[in-house]
């Protein structure tokens, strides 16, 4: 397709004006990913009116120290293409700054309540980009000083809870002061444009609804790769592990997506009262079967592209750990669609690329009309990063003379090749989404719940039957034993 047939430019509407309260407005979240999504729907046009960002801390600063703190972060965390200045001035007008600290019972919160006191009608987002025992005190603070008013929202950062009774706490607890249609949690792989996409592939187009279950599909591969280690997060990650940081969020978010049924309509609940199906449908993986079709991995010293790599010790500066930084599971859907279909998740650092991808194995044709020749089965693979796209995988017949020689080529589908728009940051999208009301992209409290009941069990199955922890060389794709686990059954990742 050539430059000028692609789709260039995208309409963006206007939101109403709004209030947003960042609780944790100077750390890394606010300052890579929120007010740079916010700069760029602002740049957009998006943001209207005298719409007011108001960042909060325990220390104290000015509201122009804190614009100026922000603009260095833009322009440190923004690539190149995404960087432009030129409105960033108007944009500074509308953030603000509050001091307050939300772990003191005794914080005076008259000056937020001040900073919020005009048109309290407007819609108030609280942004709650703090550690997660936060997140309850500061709900309570907020109806403390009657701050929670008809309009108002509060959005959650993962992690959602450690296991499926501190989830419970949470919800309970953020449940008092806001109703469950007022809270939003986030899991930004739901606001990336790929992930949006797979609804529309699924339910936008017939042809693969007839194909769609174990009549013709073999299994399933899931796979979010990851080529950096652990960074600044090793205190955090080191109590977390790959499991809790991203199997009970992500990746059981893209199976959820991949699995459900067709929803009634896409409002908010009838979407994600089908993915609580799919949920409740996982076989629990017990004690018994860990060994078989679970793995724990973490990275060893290695090379990824071709730089050495220390290894995950080094990485978090402690002498020994058991966590793991890789995890392959060989699930089971129980439900009439997905009987016998295994689904395969995968996903860890220090990779040997950054990749995230759905594959969708189909079965071979029942009779082969072409004698010997090896026939490929269909595939379907979903790139959701980087380079998005989808291919669905055929057999054609190669051309030219001296008998029939089949061939295996891709229907391609590329991003790139169709659209030469700005994708816009997942945050961009859920932000956004927040402040229209629109709860599509994200959690419910029943279907955070459910992941971790069944997140629970392997970790519980995990510490009974002593799973061992293989290592795997940063740069190779997780330990031997993943790969083992699919060729027992004749598969293997792609
Ligand atoms: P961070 O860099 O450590 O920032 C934490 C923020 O919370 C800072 O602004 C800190 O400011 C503030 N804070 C801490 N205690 C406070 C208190 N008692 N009262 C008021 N403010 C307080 O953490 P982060 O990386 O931004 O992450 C924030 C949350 O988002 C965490 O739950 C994290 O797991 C989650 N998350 C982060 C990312 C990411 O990319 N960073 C991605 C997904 C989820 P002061 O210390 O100055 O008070």
């Amino acid at each position: 397709m050539s430059t000028d047939e692609k789709q260039t430019s995208s309409a963006f509407l206007p939101v109403n004006t709004f209030d947003l309260v960042v609780f944790g407005g100077t750390g890394d979240l606010a300052r890579r990913k929120l007010i740079p999504a916010l700069y760029h729907r602002f740049c957009d046009g998006q943001i209207s009116g005298d719409s007011r960002i108001i960042g909060t801390s325990r220390s104290e600063r000015t509201d122009s120290a804190y614009a100026k703190q922000m603009h260095k972060a833009y322009k440190e965390f923004s690539s190149g293409n995404d960087y432009d200045d030129s409105q960033w001035d108007e944009f500074s007008n509308k953030l603000k700054y509050v001091g307050l600290d939300v772990g003191d019972k005794a914080a005076d919160w008259k000056a937020l309540g001040k900073a919020l006191s005009k048109d309290k009608d407007r819609v108030r987002v609280f942004y709650l980009a703090v550690p997660p025992k936060l997140f309850v005190p500061i709900c309570n603070g907020l109806k403390a000083a009657g701050l929670v008013t008809e309009n108002a929202r509060v959005v959650l950062e993962k992690p959602l809870g450690t296991d499926h009774a501190s989830a419970q706490a949470t919800n309970a607890g953020v449940g008092a002061v806001f109703d469950e249609n007022k809270i939003y949690r986030i899991d930004h792989y739901l606001g990336k444009e790929t992930v949006q996409n797979l609804l529309v592939l699924r339910f936008g187009n017939i042809l693969l609804e007839p194909l769609w279950s174990n009549r013709a599909i073999d299994h399933i591969e899931i796979t979010v790769a990851e080529s950096i280690g652990v960074g600044g997060r090793g205190a955090y990650y080191d109590t977390a592990g790959a499991l809790r940081d991203m199997v009970q969020n992500h990746l059981l978010q893209l199976l959820c997506l991949t699995a459900m049924e067709t929803p009634a309509s896409l409002d908010a609940d009838d979407v994600r009262t089908e993915k609580l199906k799919v949920l409740r449908a996982l076989r629990p993986i017990t004690k018994d079967v860990a060994s078989y079709v679970t793995v724990r991995g973490q990275y060893a010293r290695g090379k990824v592209d071709d730089e050495v790599m220390p290894d995950y010790l080094t990485d978090v500066g402690v002498d020994f750990s058991e966590t793991e930084t890789f995890v392959a599971i060989k699930a089971h859907i129980d439900n009439w669609r997905w009987a016998g279909v295994p689904i395969y998740i995968r996903t860890g650092k220090r990779m040997a690329s950054r990749r995230s991808e759905i594959v969708i194995q189909f079965k071979p044709v029942p009779h082969s009309v072409f004698g010997p020749t090896k026939l490929n089965p269909n595939k379907l693979v979903i790139r959701l990063q980087p380079d998005e796209a989808v291919n669905l995988w055929m057999e054609i017949k190669e051309p030219g003379a001296g008998g029939l020689r089949l061939k295996t080529l891709p229907l391609n589908l590329s991003y790139a090749d169709n659209f030469a728009v700005r994708y816009p940051d997942a945050y961009e999208r859920l932000l956004m989404d927040v402040v229209r009301g629109n709860l599509s992209l994200f959690m419910r409290g029943d279907e955070v719940e459910a992941a971790w009941k069944w997140v629970d069990e392997i970790i519980k199955s995990w510490a009974d039957s002593g799973q061992r922890l293989e290592l795997y060389q940063a740069g190779q794709d997780g330990p031997d034993e993943s790969h083992d686990m699919l060729a027992k059954d004749g598969n293997k990742w792609v």
